[in-house]
């Protein structure tokens, strides 16, 4: 085999396997956390209509932005995939739910045209939506390869669980938006975590800024 058809070959088979490092998301609505969330008046029917009406609308959304969002996260990290390839993204309705990465659960009640005017709230852009399921997806995969960490277990380790559980996923998000040139990502990020998690992203967000992404994903090596 000549060299060039081998270095052809290579790079083939690193782009297959590129394509395989995160998992295929399916959105679907499930009824069950409405109950859930609030038993004695579960949320309007038209909100629970209306995502089920955008199921694919949210897919396509996702699929769109998933390769940006990743790009750099294995150009960094090649030898580390998600463990799953396939995940089905469960989409919810229940204006108080916090989106979790395991399972995969979405509060998409900020992307409904009939929630955001009833509650005269504002909607919120379609790059907060795609950031949501990466930063699930995020914790993860956190979950998977930070095995331990300095600043986690010593110097801020009387920090809530929550500031403790984003300090390299901030990291992260800061360093790959940024190499990545997603400024629409970059924006709803720095206008989103000082004012939501009741103080607890505020904390982390300033911690990691004041630690420096790049130093903290120094614990990923
Ligand atoms: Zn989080």
């Amino acid at each position: 085999m000549n060299l060039f058809i081998a270095l052809l070959l290579i790079c083939m088979t690193a782009k297959a396997q590129t394509g395989q490092q995160y998992p295929r998301l399916f959105f679907k609505y499930s009824w069950l956390f409405e109950n859930i969330c609030s038993p004695l008046s579960p949320p309007p029917r038209i909100w629970r209509q209306e995502a089920i009406a955008k199921e694919q609308k949210f897919q396509d959304l996702w699929e769109a932005a998933a390769p940006k969002l990743f790009k750099g996260l294995f150009e960094r990290y090649p030898n580390r995939p998600f463990e799953r390839k396939e995940l089905t993204a469960t989409l919810s309705v229940c204006p108080r739910l916090i989106p979790v990465g395991e399972p995969l659960i979405l509060n998409v009640v900020h992307f409904l045209d009939s929630y955001t005017t009833d509650e005269g709230g504002r909607k919120r852009p379609p790059e907060a939506f795609t950031w949501m399921v990466f930063h699930e997806l995020m914790h993860t995969w956190l979950r998977r390869y930070l095995k331990s960490s300095e600043l986690v277990n010593g110097k801020y380790a009387a920090e809530s669980d929550v500031v403790k559980d984003h300090l390299h996923l901030m990291a992260l998000e800061i360093v790959l938006f940024e190499e990545a040139g997603l400024k629409d990502q970059q924006k709803w990020i720095e206008a989103f975590y000082p004012i939501a998690g009741g103080g607890n992203y505020h904390r982390a967000w300033d911690l990691v800024r004041k630690i420096g992404p790049k130093k903290i994903l120094r614990e990923l090596d």
